[in-house]
């Protein structure tokens, strides 16, 4: 898919007033490398240049060339004037009691997305956002209620991850590999959007996320969730190389149409034999299966033996998802006697089945819950006026 809406900084005059400068963020090392060459810098300097930047930019979180200590003067002028590493504006945050925190950034456009931290025991997760709204319109699905926006920019996607850092002040002076010190350990790829209509950008940034001298999380701690986009799958598994997560929701066509209609485009079979094909797929690299628990709907007994006579032979856990309703939704979440019962069977017949525990409720950040909260947000300051 195209990205028609987003800022295309080379059609841009570059007036020293007028100019915009180019954002760094989410440039490949290949295209930095260009980007510095068409400043001036020599071509035979260009390559030492970008890893510097790199190390500044992504493993320092510095955020002006100012701070970029060990570059020389001249060359960070020449940065600043032709370039910055401007993250979005933090519109909003809110934290949960459960100390989930949902970031609201506003986006070139004026559009805003959401990320959300998810603090574990042993782990910290970033769910972070693709597009602003979706094409697609799951049924059960918040953000799909929402017409598609615009795609982000790779620079979009990393910055959540760089604005989330700056705010658990997770940046430190010493550079290296900071597992069990950091505090975002994992990123999933599950808020607003879907990543395989948004590839290319999706691809570059999470490249960067993953890369040793970018913000080195290993492509092992993310995950991303895709309704599934079958073509870009097989992509995702050569390029990326990151877990896959597929929202299955259902175990026949005729209820996956309806829950998840890409499913009327590629279905469940076409869907399995893609996924039995991704590369690397093993027990220690497993699919994860999301399945939405909706009552009445997709959670009986018989639904669970299905689904696991499909999906046999493929190295996978059952991730159960209790419904998150939103304001409007046609749906009502299982019982919890009922989940229990469908994980029971799925256990059984050997996979592991987590349900997945709702987070950051109280402030609408679970998932599936996230929605351009522009009209929200609009909509809560009327009332705020009208007290
Ligand atoms: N577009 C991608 C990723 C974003 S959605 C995808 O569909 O996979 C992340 C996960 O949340 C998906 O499994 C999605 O089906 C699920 N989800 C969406 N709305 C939900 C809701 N209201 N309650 C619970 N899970 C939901
Ligand atoms: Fe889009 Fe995923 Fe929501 Fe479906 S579940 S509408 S693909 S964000």
């Amino acid at each position: 898919m195209t990205d028609a809406l987003a800022p295309d900084f080379k059609t841009v005059p570059r007036g020293p007033d007028l100019a915009i400068k180019q954002n760094l963020l989410g440039l490949t090392r290949a295209v930095l490398r260009e980007k510095l060459i068409e400043v001036g810098i020599a071509e035979k300097q260009a390559k030492m240049r970008a890893s510097q930047l790199w190390q500044w930019i992504y493993q320092k979180g510095v955020q002006d060339f100012d701070g970029m200590t060990n570059l020389s003067k001249d060359f960070r002028e020449t940065l600043e004037q032709h370039f910055t590493v401007e993250r979005p504006e933090i519109v909003e945050k809110q934290i949960s009691i459960d100390g989930a925190r949902k970031y609201l950034l506003r986006i070139a456009g004026g559009h805003e997305v959401e990320a959300v931290y998810i603090p574990d025991e042993n782990r910290g997760t970033l769910c972070i956002s693709s597009q602003v709204g979706c094409t697609l319109n799951c049924t059960f699905c918040h953000t799909g209620t929402q017409k598609l926006v615009r795609n982000l920019t790779a620079g979009e996607v990393v910055a959540q991850v760089m604005v989330a850092r700056d705010d658990l002040d997770e940046w430190h002076s010493d550079p290296g590999p900071q597992i069990g010190r950091r505090k975002i350990t994992n990123v999933v790829l599950m808020g607003m959007g879907e990543p395989l209509y948004n590839y290319e950008n999706v691809r570059d940034a999470m490249l960067i996320v993953m890369d040793n001298e970018g913000i080195s999380i290993s492509r092992r701690r993310i995950t991303l969730s895709t309704s599934g986009v079958v073509p870009e799958i097989v992509r995702a598994g050569e390029e990326i190389g990151c877990l896959l997560a597929v929202s299955f929701h259902a175990p026949t066509n005729g209820v996956r149409d309806v829950l998840v209609p890409i499913n009327k485009k590629w279905n469940i079979e076409v869907l399995l034999e893609t996924l039995r094909n991704y590369p690397r797929l093993s027990n220690s690299e497993r699919i994860t299966f999301e399945y939405v628990m909706l009552k009445d709907v997709n959670d009986s007994d018989a639904d669970a033996r299905r689904l696991v006579k499909l999906i046999s032979g493929i190295p996978a856990k059952i991730n159960l998802i209790p419904f998150n309703p939103w304001p409007g939704s046609n749906y009502v979440r299982s019982d919890w006697d009922r989940i229990e019962a469908f994980a029971e069977i799925i256990n059984e017949a050997g996979y592991a089945s987590p349900v997945r525990t709702p987070r950051g409720e109280d402030i609408m950040a679970a998932c599936g819950q996230l929605k351009s909260a522009s009209q929200k947000i609009r909509k809560s300051s009327l009332k705020r006026e009208k007290i």
